[in-house]
């Protein structure tokens, strides 16, 4: 069976809470449609949530269906319209993430994992208060060219072509980021060298490929 977005949206939301990367009504997610977005709507617990829930709406954030779109619509929107590769993107409160993003801090590469994100780090965006404009541009520029970043005092967010890719990225950040807390706790971290996370970024550029 082919779930349609909206089907999509609501398993995912159902994931985020299961996982715990999200609880209450944190967190949200959101679908690249042909000529706008699919978000989850503002202020309804996950387990509320159904397909029918989920709000539809043009680039610009006019909606094309009933209900109330989650307030950070907009950094959505942003993604969307900067990175053409970007089909769904999950946003989290998640905790370990947002510890690190409450000490401002970027998530060095101290695992080779931190790769997987599309580069040597993860940023940290700058602050700026949730659903506003300057919070997107903040996050744009913190993504530049990887796929996830961790959002000041707030969280952190990804995006990939799927919803799927997208929640294991964000189950990968999150993961990530406890394990370089723990560490830090009991110690200094050793940090990946630029030509060691080079190397695994074109180890993971053709992984999955055959040998030729
Ligand atoms: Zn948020």
């Amino acid at each position: 069976m082919i779930e349609s977005p909206p089907q999509q949206l609501a398993r995912i939301a159902e994931q985020l809470q299961t996982s715990g990367l999200n609880a209450g009504t944190s967190g949200n997610a959101s679908i690249r449609l042909v000529d706008g977005l699919l978000v989850t709507p503002s202020a309804v617990p996950p387990d509320r949530m159904t397909p029918e829930s989920m709000v539809e709406l043009s680039h610009d954030g006019q909606p094309r269906s009933a209900g109330v779109p989650t307030s950070e619509w907009r950094i959505h929107a942003a993604i969307y319209q900067q990175f053409p590769e970007a089909g769904a993107i999950v946003h989290t409160h998640s905790t370990y993430a947002t510890a690190l993003a409450v000490l401002r801090e970027d998530l060095p590469a101290f695992h080779y994992q931190v790769a997987k994100a599309g580069g040597h780090l993860i940023a940290c965006a700058e602050y700026a208060p949730f659903g506003s404009p300057e919070l997107s541009d903040a996050v744009i520029a913190a993504l530049g060219n990887r796929r996830a970043c961790l959002m000041a005092n707030h969280g952190m967010i990804a995006y990939a072509p799927t919803l799927d890719a997208a929640f294991a990225l964000a189950l990968e950040v999150e993961t990530l980021c406890q394990q370089y807390l723990i560490a830090r706790s009991v110690g200094r971290p050793h940090i990946l060298s630029a030509e060691q996370m080079d190397d695994v970024l074109e180890r993971f550029s053709q992984y999955g490929k055959p040998t030729p």
